[in-house]
């Protein structure tokens, strides 16, 4: 079987090296990187990070992007070994420090062509005194133990999962084939915090890195709820060990994997009212049904070296973004005012973003893998993200079904006929949504199309009344940052002020109406004289509704314009949900 053995000289240069000892499979085996991860859409070639690939006596040539050939023959033993930049920390990366290495094998694992279904054997070099946690169970290598692991090819038999061994024991570990190898995150570390028990009948640890100073012990209880909240809607877990992997550091960023999670939590929002970690927990959490053991029957299996589009992302990232945070009101974790206030953000997102207007979002899911800004150009108003909009959709689907049923069925309903599939078709969705209720044409208009979503009536039916109205006040409709001190512009929004005026990303923001701007409070100040000024900025964009243009100097790549500039009302509107009375249907869609 393969064995692959990670170790490190300096911790400072940030290099993992990996040696890579198997029986060739066939002559000139093929070793191939994954270009990309499951739960990131976009290829992001690790294999670009690799360096000083060498076979030892064996030549060794890449053949193409993230391919390698070595010179050996069927049979022979090969030992590769290679580097890998290691100093990236997000929740799918690779990371080296003094004090801990944390591996995302889908970075760093070179498959050999022809052994993917075979065991796959995984030594960590770590310090003795070190911990190491990962959903991989332990090997108990029965042949010698020379330090480095056994031969390729030696026997192994496998402890039962959560056993705990000796530290130098703890090292060793076995993986039943090359994808369940590159699904386990792993953190070998000096000093981890760890939180243990049982729930809904399976073992669950916490395991946080970096959370000295913060009591990480006040999500234990909440997440018992969501985990119980979950467990209830499928009728049991999936599995009978799970590992929530937690970095804190200074963003939100999580990836779900089959019997364990990776999630970076924001420390500066951590016990604030910004404080996600509950829900992006939930969220991962239930990608252990959805996506790791419920998935789009073009990933399976995952072809991790080409761009795999699916029209389901937005049901695999939004129907777990819906049901994670749902699990949070069932859960008893949320009251419903919280709930309806998380969906109000969320729909004023979608709604403040030009794409929803001529994007499908089966669409965006199919087109996932062209969202990079570096590659799409004018990505604010080109794009919106198919987890706010396919929660949105999902949401709305569920009031659907439970209005047009009179409560008898719900979303619930379809994901477990989803849930006995496994394995989703393209249109897999749309066709069990038809055995559960008739929701018209539903999917033509939201799904396929891009018809102004139904919130009113729908939120109606629940006892809560939505409301969209303009902003008031005038906008410059464009999102402006900081670059080396100077006010520059990030992106110019569709129907703005900004665009109107001529604005484009990277113009840098000199005076308006012969004030200096060099801050965005400069700028908002100044806004509202030219509002003062020339009086408040109807909405709409009739040309009679304009104001007077005051004059926005700004520099464009050095050369210095004055442009006219309109007070407009900000394109984005604001969302307002309210709760107008008792309603059985919402009392049925939220509680458990
Ligand atoms: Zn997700």
């Amino acid at each position: 079987m393969p064995h692959y053995l990670v170790s490190w000289t300096n911790p400072h240069d940030r290099l993992l090296e990996i040696t890579l000892r198997f029986t060739a499979p066939a002559d000139t085996p093929r070793l191939l990187l994954p270009a990309w991860r499951p739960g990131r859409y976009l290829i992001q070639n690790y294999a670009a990070n690799v360096r000083e690939c060498t076979a030892g006596e064996h030549r060794i040539r890449k053949e193409a992007k993230s391919s390698w050939r070595v010179d050996a023959r069927a049979g022979e033993a090969v030992t590769v070994t290679y580097r890998y930049y290691a100093g990236v920390l997000d929740a799918g990366s690779s990371f080296l420090d003094d004090d801990e290495v944390y591996i995302n094998g889908s970075n760093l694992f070179m498959l050999v062509d022809g052994l993917r279904s075979e065991e796959h054997r995984l030594t960590i070099a770590a310090p003795a005194e070190w911990r190491i946690e990962s959903q991989l169970q332990y090997a108990v290598i029965l042949s010698r133990e020379d330090g480095e692991g056994p031969p390729a090819g030696s026997a192994s038999s496998v402890l039962s999962p959560g056993v705990l061994r000796s530290a130098q024991d703890d090292t060793n570990y076995v993986a039943r084939d090359y994808d369940y190898l590159i699904d386990s995150p792993i953190i070998a570390a000096a000093t981890m915090t760890r939180h243990t028990f049982d729930e809904a009948g399976a073992r669950f640890h916490m395991i946080y890195r970096d959370d000295r100073g913060f009591d990480t012990e006040q999500y234990i209880e909440p997440t018992r709820a969501i985990i119980r909240t979950q467990a209830q809607l499928f009728g049991g877990l999936p599995f009978s060990e799970y590992r929530f992997l937690y970095h804190v550091r200074e963003k939100w960023h999580g990836v779900e994997h089959e019997d364990s999670c990776s999630i970076i939590l924001k420390r500066s929002a951590l016990g604030t009212a910004d404080d996600r970690t509950l829900s992006i927990s939930a969220h991962e959490l239930f990608h252990a049904w959805n996506v790791k053991r419920m998935l789009p029957a073009k990933f399976h299996p995952y072809d991790y070296w080409n761009e795999t589009p699916t029209r389901l992302l937005w049901a695999m990232e939004g129907l777990t973004s819906y049901y994670g945070d749902l699990s949070l009101v069932r859960g008893g974790v949320w009251d419903e005012v919280r709930y309806l206030e998380h969906l109000r953000k969320e729909i004023e997102t979608l709604e403040g973003l030009p794409a929803r207007l001529h994007l499908p979002l089966s669409q965006a899911s199919f087109d996932g893998w062209l969202s990079d800004p570096a590659q799409m150009h004018d990505h604010a108003n080109a794009w919106y993200s198919f987890y706010t909009k396919g929660e949105i959709v999902s949401m709305l689907l569920d009031l659907t079904i439970r209005r047009a049923t009179n409560g008898a069925k719900s979303l619930d309903d379809v994901l477990l006929l989803l849930w006995d599939k496994k394995i989703l078709e393209e249109d897999a969705v749309e066709r069990v949504v038809e055995q559960v209720a008739d929701v018209g044409d539903f999917f033509a208009r939201y799904v396929d199309g891009v018809e102004p979503l139904p919130y009113a009536e729908l939120f109606a039916a629940a006892g809560v009344a939505f409301a969209s109205a303009p902003r008031p006040g005038s906008s410059l409709g464009a999102k402006v940052k900081m670059v080396d001190g100077l006010l520059t512009i990030e992106s110019v929004l569709r129907g703005g002020a900004g665009m109107d005026a001529g604005l484009l990303p990277n113009d840098e923001m000199l005076s308006l109406d012969g004030t200096r701007i060099n801050s965005e409070g400069a700028l908002e100040t100044a806004l509202a004289g030219v509002v003062r000024a020339s009086g408040a900025p109807p909405p709409g964009d009739a040309p009679e509704a304009r104001t007077t243009p005051v004059e926005l100097l700004i520099s464009r790549a050095g050369v210095l314009k004055t442009l006219a500039l309109e007070a407009r009302p900000d394109p984005r509107p604001q969302i307002t949900l309210r709760i107008t009375g008792p309603s059985e249907l919402r009392k049925q869609w939220l509680s458990n």
